[in-house]
């Protein structure tokens, strides 16, 4: 294993998931998705790590994040790329994910309250792009917001069960799919729902 793979998994056992939970917050070790208010749910950290290592993060990376949740997710791609942005379309979980991500002192996120399924024309191309709400297709805005060399991690299919897919961008613009594995996250609203 490299070393920047094991510098990821020692932050994310470090990582205190409890401060990004208002309520359940005893069952935070748990490897569970939890509720975080507003019918949105934290992932289970396993695949929350799983994604983030998937993603191949590095620090010349700059990230977009659809979903931002709880900011537990925003964390763990924060520490190890160069800048994340990250997009959430329910106010409070924006806001109060924002106030923790500040009070723990990341300086490298810029924070978007707005429906993502679109992504972020503005600051595009992205390194990365991380979408932890399921989409009903790949929305074709966020493969070409994908830099070349870029990867994409993205939950794709019906209400209740999803494939987990990896999006590659070559050199030449290129892309391939590939399917990780069957996962279960809520749905993306707006034009892929
Ligand atoms: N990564 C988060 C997971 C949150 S669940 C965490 O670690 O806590 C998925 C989130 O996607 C929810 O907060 C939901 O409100 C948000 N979401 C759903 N559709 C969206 C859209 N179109 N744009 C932005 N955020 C969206």
């Amino acid at each position: 294993m490299n070393l920047e793979k094991e510098k990821l998994i020692e932050f994310y056992r470090d990582l205190d998931r409890s401060y990004f939970m208002d309520q359940y917050k005893e069952y935070a070790k748990e490897d569970a998705p939890l509720p975080i208010g507003y019918g949105q749910t934290i992932s289970q950290p396993s695949l929350v790590l799983k994604m983030t290592l998937l993603l191949e993060i590095h620090k010349k990376c700059k990230v977009l994040e659809i979903g931002t949740g709880s900011g537990y997710q925003t964390a763990l791609l924060a520490k190890f790329a160069k800048e994340v942005y990250t997009v959430e379309r329910i106010e409070p979980l924006h806001e109060k994910a924002k106030e923790r991500l500040i009070n723990s002192g990341y300086k490298n996120i810029y924070y978007k309250l707005d429906d993502g399924s679109l992504g972020w024309e503005e600051h595009a191309p992205f390194n990365r792009i991380i979408v932890t709400a399921a989409a009903t297709q790949i929305p074709d805005e966020l493969v070409e917001q994908l830099a070349t060399g870029g990867r994409m991690i993205i939950p794709v299919g019906p209400r209740y069960l999803q494939d987990l897919m990896l999006i590659r961008k070559d050199e030449e613009g290129k892309i391939t799919e590939e399917l990780i594995e069957k996962v279960r996250f809520v749905p993306l609203i707006g034009k892929y729902e």
